[in-house]
């Protein structure tokens, strides 16, 4: 179970920051539970006698005016949906800081005098440079299926990802097994392994193919005819789309030229979408809410986030690069457990 952080005395004047109207708004990648998240950070905003208001499109929303009061019932029958109801962008206007100046205006017509973003690594930047810049208080919430933001174990989307793999690889493997046959499945991944890793240990994959961890042809090839020295007649590769070899297609023309003719498939953008996870809903109701209340408790800029079991707090400028987060001991566990 989460621990909640209290905000009691975090405000140095010693009182609960108020504000009129919350603004929220999503951006970058969409990713499942955007929408719990929306939920909350409008139902925390109006449980505390704030105006909840909705961006729509993200920083493009923003620069365009497309500001709009939320009503606590403007929120409902959403927790379950995947995508965001506000919708999403990435906008370059955002990157220059007479764009952030324009959105900022635009906040301010609207009497929204804070915002909470629920996106990945890129939003948080642009969000940063948006409070130092006006002092605006923003505070962001990590929702990306990839799982690959400095300043949290766990992001919004990832679990509800890694369980739509897990999902299509068990009715691959169904096919796989009939046939006697290698697939490889590649999920999304562009520089992170950590959706492939979750991924392919759930499902039971013989190998997992990731963009940090290097291995040869040649490997693969030996983990399959191992597989078949020990009587397997069917084997799932997972690959990280962001893998060396550029992806499944890839790896199977290289696979075939050793010899190990292999049958491919791309889950791609499917993992984005679908109803959220249990798991999902509950972080993303957390973190909305959590962020809300930082924002009450004076809380001017930073993410909120999960690390052990802690709900924290981190301020957008210890964020800095990601560092690889993949928890490499897992491969020593798959590739035990391909044995
Ligand atoms: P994600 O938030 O999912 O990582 P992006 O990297 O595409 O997605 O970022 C989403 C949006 O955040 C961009 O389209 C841009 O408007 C804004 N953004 C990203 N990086 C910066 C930056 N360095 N400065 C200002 N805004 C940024």
């Amino acid at each position: 179970m989460l621990k909640i952080p209290t905000f009691k005395n975090l405000d140095k004047a010693g009182k609960k920051q108020k504000y009129k109207r919350i603004a929220v708004l999503t951006s970058g990648g969409d990713a499942p539970g955007m929408n719990a998240a929306i939920r909350a950070v409008a139902r925390a905003a109006i449980a505390h006698d704030c105006e909840a208001m909705g961006v729509q499109r993200g920083y493009s929303g923003l620069l365009e005016g497309l500001i709009h009061p939320m009503g606590p019932s403007s929120v409902a029958n959403i927790i379950q949906r995947g995508g965001t109801v506000l919708r999403t962008s990435r906008c370059k206007e955002f990157l220059t800081k007479s764009g952030r100046k324009k959105g900022y205006e635009n906040l301010c017509k609207q009497g929204v005098d804070a915002l909470v973003v629920i996106g990945g690594d890129g939003s948080f930047r642009g969000a940063k440079l948006l409070h130092e810049e006006t002092g605006l208080a923003v505070i962001g919430v990590p929702g990306t299926i990839d799982n690959d933001i400095a300043g949290t174990e766990d992001t919004i989307g990832f679990d509800t990802a890694v369980n739509t793999g897990v999902q299509l690889i068990d009715k691959i493997r169904d096919t796989a097994s009939s046939h006697d046959r290698v697939f490889l499945v590649e999920v999304m991944g562009r520089h992170s392994g950590m959706i492939a890793l979750y991924t392919g240990i759930g499902g039971g994959a013989e190998s997992i193919i990731v963009p940090e961890v290097d291995v040869t042809v040649d490997s693969i090839c030996e983990t399959i005819d191992r597989g078949v020295r020990r009587g397997k007649t069917s084997s799932i590769i997972v690959v990280a789309e962001g893998c060396k070899f550029g992806g499944a297609a890839p790896l199977a023309k290289a696979l075939e030229k050793r010899g190990h003719a292999s049958h491919f498939t791309i889950l791609g953008h499917t993992q984005r979408g679908g109803s959220p996870s249990a798991h999902d809903r509950m972080l993303a109701s957390t973190l909305g809410s959590v962020a809300v209340h930082a924002l009450l408790g004076g809380v001017k800029e930073g993410m909120v986030g999960v690390k052990g079991n802690e709900v924290v707090i981190n301020s957008f400028s210890k964020l800095g690069k990601n560092p690889t987060l993949l928890p490499k001991e897992f491969f020593k566990i798959a590739k035990d457990l391909a044995v």
